[in-house]
């Protein structure tokens, strides 16, 4: 195993901040997560990160070991006419096995493609896109607890998916380290292009024929032309959730707000679009210093360049609190804050 000291971690996360933790180290094989599992005071502190596109670390140094996932591998464990069940190892990309499941003919994730990441983090805020959430085919997720140094496995039911949240974001929360995902894939294709604008980027691409290959290919595209790409403009996707209200309080701002946008989601609750709401506010293609709001993307914050962690935190509190007071709705992030203060 090796330790390094003060790391920068700008190249570990997609907003492009410099920051540094104290430790470092990289997890390429059980064997070394075990060895580290005896380093009390490496342990006391730590953060466990895969991609690094859905955090944001407010510090210029974290007194912390950054655990960075590596175990890569995939295979089939078990295959029957209709369904082929693969463990994938956490760290590897999540669009790598998106682009291994379409080559081999098996659905179920292809309208998640091009989504940044690593598989391990996937199940964690169950990533969802164009219609689909990715615990619709997760079958199990195994991973390393810290404090009882063992392997444990969750079942679908026990992993809790809701919308961009899941067990391991609660009560889990950094105390295990996914180490593998088993998804359940189809053989027998059930295409979703209900959402978003898929059938007319099919019809754009003069596709007639639907394959989950055709899904991807569209889904990329549109995902392509829509969101800034971190390696050109730091961001880490949508900053926040979008919040759920009660239908009362919904009725209540339609009379103000008469084109305010919903999702029933049931007899009770509906969503509303935290980018509608955040460019209500005035904030969409906003610039405040060296970070901004995304000219398109309301939903997107962007670091141009020279942004501190706390900047980008900061300006999430403004969205927030005008968010709060011009709607009474109090928005969430969606992005993982990294502090010092929360250890
Ligand atoms: C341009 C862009 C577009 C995006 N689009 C979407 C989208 O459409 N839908 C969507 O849902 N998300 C989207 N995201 C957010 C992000 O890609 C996902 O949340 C992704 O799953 C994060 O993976 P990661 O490996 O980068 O996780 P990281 O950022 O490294 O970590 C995220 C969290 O998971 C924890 N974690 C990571 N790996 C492990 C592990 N193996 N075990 C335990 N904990 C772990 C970390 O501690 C942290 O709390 C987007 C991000 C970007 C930059």
């Amino acid at each position: 195993m090796i330790v390094q000291q003060n790391v920068s971690i700008k190249h570990l996360n997609t907003f492009g901040i410099d920051f540094k933790v104290d430790n470092y180290v990289i997890i390429d094989t059980m064997q070394v997560l075990k060895t580290l599992s005896e380093e009390k005071k490496l342990l006391k502190h730590k953060i466990q990160v895969g991609g690094g596109s859905n955090i944001l670390c407010v510090e210029e140094q974290l007194h912390a070991t950054l655990i960075h996932n590596q175990l890569k591998g995939k295979k089939v464990i078990k295959e029957t006419e209709a369904h082929v069940w693969v463990e994938v190892m956490a760290g590897e990309k999540w669009h790598d096995f998106v682009l291994y499941a379409i080559e081999n003919n098996w659905g179920g994730v292809e309208n998640l493609s091009l989504i940044p990441g690593t598989v391990g983090a996937a199940p964690i805020q169950n990533i969802g896109a164009y219609g689909v959430e990715v615990g619709t085919c997760v079958e199990e997720v195994r991973a390393w607890n810290w404090n009882d140094k063992e392997l444990l496995k969750f079942k679908k039911d026990d992993c809790k998916f809701g919308y961009r949240t899941s067990v391991f974001k609660e009560k889990w929360k950094q105390k295990i380290l996914i180490t593998s995902v088993v998804f359940k894939l189809d053989k027998q294709h059930h295409f979703n292009t209900t959402y978003g604008a898929i059938t007319q980027e099919l019809e754009k691409m003069g596709i007639s024929t639907l394959s989950i290959k055709a899904i991807s290919d569209a889904v990329t595209s549109i995902r392509k032309s829509k969101l800034p790409n971190p390696e050109e403009l730091g961001n880490a996707g949508s900053f926040f959730k979008n919040p759920t209200i009660k239908i009362s309080h919904f009725k209540e701002l339609q009379k103000e707000h008469t084109l305010i946008p919903s999702y029933t989601l049931d007899a009770q609750h509906v969503k509303v679009p935290a980018g509608w709401l955040i460019e209500q506010c005035g904030w969409k293609g906003k610039k405040i210093g060296a970070c901004g709001v995304h000219k398109d993307q309301a939903l997107v914050i962007v670091n141009y360049g020279k942004a501190s962690g706390n900047d980008i935190y900061q300006l999430s509190e403004s969205i927030i609190q005008d968010v709060q007071s011009k709607f009474n709705i109090l928005l969430e992030r969606e992005v993982q804050i990294l502090s010092n203060r929360l250890f």
